[in-house]
């Protein structure tokens, strides 16, 4: 079967013998034509001096653009602009900036169409997943936009001596923020991150992923006609290790997702220079179901939780574990609904699965795959490529009887690839999923909410969403979300996500007297007194 049109566009099909789902009538080359190639890639810092690359459209192999790429000079002048423009917008009022935020968010509902096409055009995925990224940055925006005066505004806290000091914590931006992000999430992690950032006064020199940039571009204009000034979002463009370190060796602060091989590299780099980071990386996220788990709804969020664009999400589910009384059960479910799933890549609705993004992701997951076969391990359903929809389709796949030697078992794969384990106890699941250095996201199914609770403090990961894949979690965006241990450092969304932006700046005054001897006291009375000072601060519960 072969299901790339004449024109170049893949259609969608089957992953089983389930009847193909609708593809659209559209297809890349007609809904991201030269012209709009050509207007997003004026939005590059890129003076010529740099060269190009060619970008492919992952549905179908050929060359999708060809974008100028920056120096680390376009680099610098990235920087002077965005620093030059940075203190006129932190002096806006917040109110006046959430307003930009609360404006991108409606203008994005009602244009979403444009980079729900420049998404699927650069990285393959499926619409819906596609959307999703339109639901995490719109919440993102919408909750910034309504919260952030209050997570920015001046606390008045308790000062050194009650009623002669006053003090008051306030929150000042960092400045230029160097945000590095990779390309499977392109919109998400190009602008939910740039978000708060902004809000929070900041100017922020965006370095996306090449492969991915239209669409972080297209981001950057549609901010600017919600009244963002262009000066206050730079973006440059290059190969990660050139370009990369030269926004790290000028930014104030830096925000990088990415691999957890790039995140030391880029924290190492941080550190040297005294400036924070904020590191969101890989993952092996453990999905557990216990024994009394809705087995439909389970089998249903598995599928989400793994074949989500193809697997190419941090926090997707790559290790299941199964109480081993009713795995078989659960198994049968999750393996039907996955051998059903219907691939495909048009610039539509309706496919529940799009293609991989490039040659060297197709390369790890067929060699993940192939070679725990070859060790013993057995595919359960899928397996294998479809070159028959297009270059980097892979079908959702289950392995079973996967070994510690296979990579398969403790790399990340970052593809539509799961493996089984049984367990018999809860106790032993959470030892077995805790068994990582990664330590992201993670998902417990059971009918019993307490019991799910108590699993969930147990689990060495940043989110754990019960009876749910990750979008509970990651689409509760006033609570943070983030990795721990190899997963990364440091959190988005919620306060956290605002204020690793931002300097905290202690204003105390003094009155009256000062913190001192004074009025002809000795040191010693002085002393005397303080200490009968802080006896009473104790004596009242002063804090
Ligand atoms: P990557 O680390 O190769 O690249 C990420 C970004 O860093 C790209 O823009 C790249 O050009 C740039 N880069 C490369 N070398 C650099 C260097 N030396 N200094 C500075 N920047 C450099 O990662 P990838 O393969 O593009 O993305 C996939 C990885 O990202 C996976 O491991 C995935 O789990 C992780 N990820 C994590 C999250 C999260 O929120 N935790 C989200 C999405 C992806």
């Amino acid at each position: 079967m072969t299901d790339i049109t004449a024109d170049g566009q893949a259609r969608t099909a089957a992953a089983g013998s389930n009847p193909a789902a609708p593809g659209g009538g559209r297809t890349v080359a007609s809904a991201v034509t030269p012209a709009v190639i050509a207007r997003l890639a004026r939005g590059v810092t890129a003076d010529g001096e740099g060269g190009t690359a060619d970008t492919i459209a992952p549905l179908t192999g050929e060359t999708l653009a060809t974008l100028p790429l920056s120096t680390p000079a376009d680099v610098e002048r990235a920087f002077q602009v965005a620093r030059r423009a940075q203190p006129a917008w932190a002096a806006l009022p917040v109110r006046r900036r959430a307003a930009v935020l609360l404006r991108f968010h409606d203008l994005l509902l009602r244009r979403q169409d444009e980079v729900l096409d420049l998404i699927q055009a650069e990285t393959g995925k499926a619409r819906l997943h596609a959307f999703e990224e339109v639901m995490a940055v719109a919440s993102a925006a919408r909750h910034y936009g309504h919260r952030a005066a209050s997570y920015l505004r001046d606390r008045r806290r308790g000062g050194a001596i009650p009623g002669l000091t006053s003090a008051v914590e306030a929150r000042r931006p960092k400045g230029v923020i160097g945000q590095i992000s990779p390309w499977n999430y392109p919109f998400e992690l190009s602008v939910g991150d740039a978000l708060p950032a902004f809000v929070a006064g900041n100017a922020v020199v965006n370095k996306p992923d090449t492969q991915t940039a239209l669409t972080a571009l297209w981001a950057r204009e549609l901010f600017i006609e919600a009244g963002l000034p262009a000066e206050v979002w730079q973006i440059v463009l290059g190969d990660g290790p050139v370009v990369g370190p030269a926004v790290v060796d000028r930014a104030d602060y830096v925000a990088f997702t990415g691999s957890t091989r790039t995140g030391r590299e880029v924290a190492q780099k941080a550190a040297a220079r005294l400036v924070g980071a904020s590191l969101e990386l890989g993952g092996k996220n453990a999905m557990l179901v216990l024994a009394d788990a809705d087995l439909d709804r389970a089998a249903e969020g598995a599928v989400r939780a793994c074949f989500s664009s193809a697997g190419q999400l941090c926090i997707s589910i790559e290790r299941l574990f199964v109480h081993r009384s009713v795995a078989e059960d659960f198994l049968a479910r999750f393996a039907e609904r996955t051998a059903a799933l219907r691939l495909g890549g048009g610039l539509a609705y309706g496919a529940d699965m799009g293609s991989l993004v490039s040659p060297r992701q197709l390369e790890t997951v067929g060699r993940h795959v192939d070679e725990a076969v070859k060790a013993g391990a057995t595919v359960v359903t899928g397996g294998r490529a479809r070159p028959d929809l297009g270059p980097l389709f892979y079908e959702p796949t289950i392995l079973d009887g996967v070994t510690p030697e296979m990579a398969v078992c403790a790399e990340e794969t970052f593809g539509p690839v799961v493996s089984i384990y049984r367990f018999d106890t809860d106790d032993e699941a959470v030892t077995a999923a805790n068994a990582t250095p990664y330590g992201l996201n993670s998902s417990v199914w059971t009918r019993n909410l307490r019991r799910g609770r108590a699993v969930a403090a147990r689990l060495h990961t940043g989110t754990v969403n019960v009876n749910e894949a990750y979008a509970a979690a990651y689409g509760s965006v006033a609570s943070p979300m983030g990795g721990m241990g190899d997963s990364g450092l440091g959190r988005r969304h919620g306060a956290e996500g605002i204020l690793r932006y931002t300097e905290a700046q202690t204003v105390a005054v003094q009155r009256l007297l000062p913190i001192g001897p004074s009025m002809g006291m000795d040191d010693e009375k002085f002393a005397r007194l303080f200490t009968t000072g802080l006896k009473a601060m104790k004596a009242f519960r002063l804090k």
